[in-house]
This record gives C-alpha cells, structure tokens and sequence, in this order.
C-alpha cells in the first residue's frame, strides 16, 4: 500500500482489491478500465411533503457499476451515512458477487439518506415511492434495466412500496413482478428470500470447513460442530447467520449491536437474543451472559470465527492487531478495510471475502425473479410427479426387501420439492461450488495471494470473458 499510515476509504479499497488482482489475470488493458468503472452514476434531490405539511428534500443515489450483463442487480441502502462513493464500491462489489455465483447481472446499489428508524412510516412510503418514480422516468428501473432489493435499513415493506408504484405506472407489463426483489410472498416473493443472505454465510463456512489441509494449516479440526463464533450485528444478515451457525452445532459466544455486546462461553441462544432485544430494546442484559462495555470489544475476543455482519469498516489498522479470530467470514460489505484484510491474512487468519460470503442474498434474489418472469412458483408443477414417481419407488422397496416403511421413512421419501426446498438448496449449491472456485484458484496461487484476491482474480476473469464472448475485445 502506498501510504502506510493512511487507511484507504471502502471505495478505495475496493479499487485497490481490483488493481491487486488484475495483475494476475490476463485481460486487455482498456478491458480491465472498462471493468472497474461504475458506468452510471445517478444523484437525485427529490421534495415529499411531510405529515405536518413541511416540504423537505432527500438525497439519493441509483449506480450501475456493470452492464456486461442485464438486468443489472443490487440492494437500496437506507442510511443517514451514504455518500456517493459508499454506493459506488457497493454497486461494484455486487457485479463482482454475482460474477462469483453465476447470477447474470450486471452490479448495482442504490442509497437514500435518511434515517428510517426514526420517520414514520408514511415518509418512509413517500420518500420509497417518490424514489422509484424518479427511478422510473429515468430508466433506471425495470425487470430487463435494473432490478433493486433489500439492503441495510430496507427490507419487504420497502420493496412492496417499489413495485406497487412500479406497477402503478406500467399498468399491464407482464413481468413487472421482476422490476425488484425481495418483495413479500404475497405480492411476488419467493420464499427462503429473508434469511437468504445469512443462510448463504453458513452454507459458505461449512464449505470453508470441509477442507482437512486448509483447517490443518491453522489448527482446527474440520466441521462447524462445537466452534466458537462471534457476530457482530443483530440485522437481517446476523442474526439469520447466528442463527444458522447455531443450528450447525456452533456456539455463538458473542453477540455486539450498536449498543454494546453480550458474552457467554457456553453459547447463547440466538432466537431468545433476539426476543430480549425486540422486548428490552437493547442487547445488554441478557439473563446469563456478561454484558461487554464496549461493542467493539467483541471483534476481539478469542474464537474460531468471528463474522462482522453490520456495516463496512469494522476491522481497520486501529483493531486488527488485537483481532484473534481464526476465520473471518465477512457477513457485511466490506467490514474489513484493504489495509486490514491483508495484515491478517499475513497473519494466517483465513479472511473469507464478502463478495463470495454474501452472496446468498442476491442468490435468491435471482431466483426471485425467474420466479416473477416464469409467472409459476417452484415446485408447483412437477411436485405431485414427483410425489407419485417417489411413492412407486418406496413400494417397490418395500416389495424388495419385505420390510416395510414407517410414516416418517415413507415421508421422507416420498415428499416432493416444495419452493422452499428448491430455493435452499439451489443456494446450498450455488455457495458450494463458487467456493470450490475460488479455492481452486487461491491453493493454484502457491501462497501468492489471499483469498480475496483469489475471488477476485475469479471475478475479473468471469466478467471479462463475458465481455471477450461480445467480440469487440482482444
Ligand atoms: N443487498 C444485498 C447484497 O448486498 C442483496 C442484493 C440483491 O438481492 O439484489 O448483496
């Protein structure tokens, strides 16, 4: 790094991961510029009248970082904090992440200031809807243009405002379903799509989990079971990561939000953290676990892999020296800065990259939208097929080995694909083989690289030979 005791920003550091790896692709020079400019930058001001009849203007922001494929695809970010360049390392990140899993989208993110927590809903609808008909007009939204989601501070009630003005406005478009993600099932949603995200971050460690050399190399043994694990953050993203961890046999032994961290060696219960947060309003104070005095200080305690699933840049030149974890699953974007992320991986502690560990989300999203195009949820036509095709099966086991089945064998067996199972394990899939990927190419790197650099090296590749396969690049 140039400047060693300047940090970079998140937007620099996703330019400098970028740089880092394009040397060792081999991709034409004005190819890789190409690739790492965000190709649309959209900044809007736009008024609503509040419930007091007070006229206050927003701030937002629309990028679309890659149009190499179509539609291009990513989150709205609601925060007081956003800027212009935080949604531009996003947008690129999300065509990264999508490369990484085979989605065909193009990256992008969207960004309103504001400080939804504390409006009432009905700015949060006026501000959502006068957003989209901004989008709108500029053609900067569309089931074939750009497709929006969930992101920090949005979720379904926000993506149902986004398609009702949507499809307010484009009265009659068949596929208008598709012109965002993350919408609730009732009105075009896929199910398994709200904890996609953190289910995408499981999925992922076990597979990191699952390689004997790679666990060997700093001491643990391989599988989930019995590891200790902290998370950071108790949003949509970790709490479903906490959750899932658990269920795999992980002992969730901290957990931090804004407010401060809870510790507990035996393991917490994520689903009655999350029930005495909903009813106390805060974290600390739950029966039997030692509150921590600062959030922060849960980064740092001894475990088998901490998972920062909060914002960007929680683990910087000022906390990684104190950082003990031995896998890092980044649940967020970018909460590890570029300076960061290479000191502990020269360290040895295994950094798994956000660009790959997040990508359930957009996963499912993608699934979301075949859902909306195809006008049929899964499952729904082939189940009964199955059912029947299963139950001659079981029969003629049955028949052959004269034993016969309880109900709950017969079950099992027998039980078609219902659109949750397909949902869960296309993801289970898509997380195992992008991770195979990436591996491949970061044991293939003889140490030269990390991990990151591995998947984006991986990205890169992915994305540039989309654009060779248009035959206007060498
Ligand atoms: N906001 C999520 C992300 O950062 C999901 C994006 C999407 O589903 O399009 O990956």
């Amino acid at each position: 790094m140039s400047n060693q005791n300047k940090e970079l920003s998140f937007f620099e550091g996703v330019g400098y991961y970028f740089d880092n790896a394009s040397k060792h692709v081999d991709i034409d020079e004005g190819l890789l510029a190409l690739i790492k400019e965000c190709n649309n930058v959209l900044r809007l001001k736009f008024p609503i009248k509040d419930e007091n009849g007070k006229v206050r203007v927003f701030e937002a922001y629309r990028v679309q970082h890659s149009h190499h494929r179509m539609p291009t695809k990513g989150g709205i970010r609601y925060s007081t904090h956003i800027d212009q360049e935080e949604v531009m390392a996003l947008a690129s990140l999300m065509t990264y992440k999508c490369a990484l899993v085979d989605v065909p989208f193009g990256g992008a993110k969207g960004g309103i200031k504001i400080d939804s927590k504390n409006e009432t809903p009905e700015v949060v609808e006026k501000v959502t809807r006068r957003y989209t008909t901004e989008l709108i007009k500029k053609n900067f939204i569309g089931p074939g243009l750009d497709v929006p989601a969930p992101d920090y501070g949005s979720g379904e009630r926000e993506m149902a405002w986004i398609v009702d003005t949507y499809l307010t406005l484009n009265n009659g478009m068949i596929d208008g379903l598709g012109c965002v993600t993350g919408k609730p099932v009732s009105l075009g949603g896929v199910k398994g799509r709200t904890e996609a995200t953190g289910r995408g971050v499981a999925y992922g460690l076990k597979e990191v989990f699952s390689f004997e050399e790679d666990m060997a190399k700093i001491g643990l043994t391989t599988g989930l079971k019995d590891k200790s694990v902290v998370v950071q953050g108790l949003g949509n993203v970790g709490y479903y990561s906490a959750l899932f961890m658990q269920e795999y046999g992980c002992k969730v032994i901290s957990i931090a939000e804004y407010e401060g961290a809870i510790y507990n060696e035996n393991g917490l219960d994520v689903k009655e953290v999350f029930n005495h947060r909903k009813a106390t309003g805060s974290i600390l104070n739950f029966p039997g676990a030692t509150n921590l005095s600062k959030s922060g200080d849960a980064l740092e305690l001894e475990c088998d892999i901490l998972i920062p699933a909060a914002l960007e840049n929680q683990i910087t030149v000022d906390n990684m020296e104190r950082i003990k974890a031995k896998v890092i699953g980044e649940a967020a974007n970018g909460p590890v800065t570029a300076q960061a992320s290479e000191y502990l991986a020269k360290k040895g502690i295994m950094v798994i990259p956000d660009i790959y560990l997040n990508a359930g989300g957009v996963t499912v999203s993608y699934f979301e939208w075949l859902k909306n195009l195809s006008h049929v949820r899964f499952g729904r036509i082939q189940k009964k097929h199955e059912e029947e095709r299963n139950d001659l099966i079981a029969n003629l086991l049955e028949k052959m080995t004269g034993k016969k089945m309880d109900d709950m064998e017969r079950n099992v067996l027998s039980k078609g694909a219902e659109e949750i199972d397909l949902v869960n394990s296309g993801l289970a899939e898509t997380m195992a083989k992008a991770y195979h990927g990436i591996r491949e190419v970061w044991v293939n790197s003889n140490g030269k690289f990390d991990m990151r650099t591995a998947a984006f090296v991986l990205a890169i590749s992915k994305v540039g030979s989309d654009y060779k396969s248009m035959g206007i690049w060498p």
